[in-house]
């Protein structure tokens, strides 16, 4: 099974900051199960030509696993319009 229910994905939570404070991602590892939030640059972001080779990675802070989880479009405009760092693994265009 892929653990993708009852986890929550990445939320934004820049909204939670009136000024101009970097973008945090709430993000959980669904290896020690522990919740964290992480800052842009802590996130890597990988888009291939297909979903499958489309994710988001990230290391857990608490047992330093390292997290990779699929991307959809939503996630994918979260995280570049909150400065990700963007690894574009095929060019389409
Ligand atoms: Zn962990």
């Amino acid at each position: 099974m892929t653990g993708v229910a009852g986890f929550t994905d990445i939320a934004e939570m820049s909204s939670m900051a009136s000024t101009v404070a970097p973008v945090v991602f709430r993000a959980g590892c669904p290896d020690c199960r522990a919740r964290f939030e992480l800052a842009a640059s802590a996130i890597r972001l990988a888009i291939g030509a297909s979903r499958r080779t489309t994710f988001y990675s990230f290391t857990c802070p608490e047992c330093e696993t390292s997290v990779r989880k699929p991307a959809g479009e939503r996630i994918i405009e979260l995280l570049t319009g909150g400065g990700v760092r963007t690894l574009r693994l095929h060019q389409t265009v």
